[in-house]
Parts: structure tokens; C-alpha cells; sequence
């Protein structure tokens, strides 16, 4: 930061590899903590801060959403944030603000000649995240009869019991009343019936 003048419009562009923040991650897929992370960011000198836009590759690390196969992908990410001068906020605001301006994530803050990229980086992941990974567009998921992954099994996997496992549940539901409990029988044959 200290070859950016304050003269506003003085620019400074960096690229370097950073390690990834711990807790970067969703249920099913996220940044590994430490992972390598190229970053472009360019720095350019505003009347009231400097404006940081960057460019982030991050590596993914996950299980797919259907068949549970671990899978690894990358999201590129843009962000753009306007640190302030740290005389700004101490002539305006009190410790109390900052802390609701942090909370709402809305303004960040010059700390010396330093700034801090990682909450910006953090929210432009999170928000790139995929909610539902997949190995790969056309995954099969599952069999729903065994649990196999359909994928490995091949087109043909199919069981010829005519069951459907629907109706499975139901069954095994009825046997186990007429088995050991005279109070489940009833309900387990309305279920039949209807
Ligand atoms: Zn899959
Ligand atoms: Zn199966």
C-alpha cells in the first residue's frame, strides 16, 4: 500500500497467491483452509479511500449434491470495495457505529498503510458457491433401491423386483405389525388399503 499515493487517481495494480481463509464453505463444498488462491487486485487512490477491485481463482473441494462422490472444481470471483481513510470514520462515528457497520458488512476501513481483503474476498465466494455441487451436469445420483452410484453401475443397473420402493416401505411396515404388534396391524392394513 505504500506505493499508492493519496493524490486521487493514482493506481497500483498486484498480483500475488494467497492462502485461502479457514471456514470458507457451504454444506456441501468449499475453499480447503491454506489452499493457494490467485488474486489480481487493483488499487486505486479516491478522494475519501481507496476503491480495491480484485479477480480470485479458488479452489473447490467437495462431495457432488446426488451421488455423494468427492469432486473438485474452481470459482472465479470478482469484488469491489471502498476502504475508507481511517480519520473518516474517527471524525464521524463512534466505537459503537463501527461495530453495526462491520455487522452489516457495509463499509470497511483502512488500518494504517494496511488493508484487509479477506472479508471482501470472503463475501464474493460464499455468494459464488454453489448451493448444489454436482461431479459432473448429467450426474445420476443414486439408486434409490440400493444406493449404488449410478454412475459406476452403468445404463443397465436396475432391480427386477416390481416393487416400487414406495410401496416397499409400506410392506415391510405391515409385516412387522402382523409380527409384534397387535396395536400396529390396524394401521398397517388402512395403509395397504389405501
Ligand atoms: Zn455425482
Ligand atoms: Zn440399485
Amino acid at each position: 500500500m505504500r506505493q499508492l499515493g493519496r493524490q486521487a487517481g493514482s493506481a497500483l495494480t498486484q498480483t500475488r497467491t494467497v492462502p485461502a481463509p479457514d471456514d470458507l464453505r457451504l454444506e456441501l463444498i468449499g475453499v480447503p483452509a491454506g489452499a493457494d488462491v490467485p488474486l489480481e487486485v487493483r488499487f486505486e487512490a479516491v478522494s475519501e479511500g481507496v476503491l480495491v477491485t480484485g479477480t480470485a481463482i479458488a479452489p473447490l473441494a467437495g462431495e457432488c449434491a446426488r451421488c455423494l462422490a468427492p469432486l473438485t472444481s474452481s470459482v472465479t470471483v470478482g469484488f469491489q470495495e471502498l476502504y475508507l481513510y481511517a480519520e473518516s470514520r474517527h471524525d464521524k462515528h463512534d466505537k459503537h457505529d463501527d461495530q453495526e457497520e462491520q455487522d452489516a458488512g457495509e463499509l470497511y476501513h483502512l488500518d494504517g498503510d494496511l488493508l484487509d481483503l479477506e472479508p471482501a474476498f470472503r463475501d464474493a465466494v460464499v455468494l459464488a458457491l454453489p448451493m448444489s455441487p454436482l461431479c459432473r451436469e448429467d450426474c445420476p445420483g443414486l439408486c434409490v433401491e440400493c444406493g449404488v452410484r449410478l454412475a459406476d453401475a452403468g445404463p443397465e443397473h436396475r432391480h427386477d423386483a416390481a416393487v416400487d420402493p414406495r410401496w416397499a416401505a409400506l410392506q415391510q411396515l405391515s409385516e412387522q405389525g402382523n409380527d409384534k404388534h397387535q396395536d400396529r396391524r390396524a394401521g398397517a392394513i388402512d395403509l395397504q388399503e389405501g
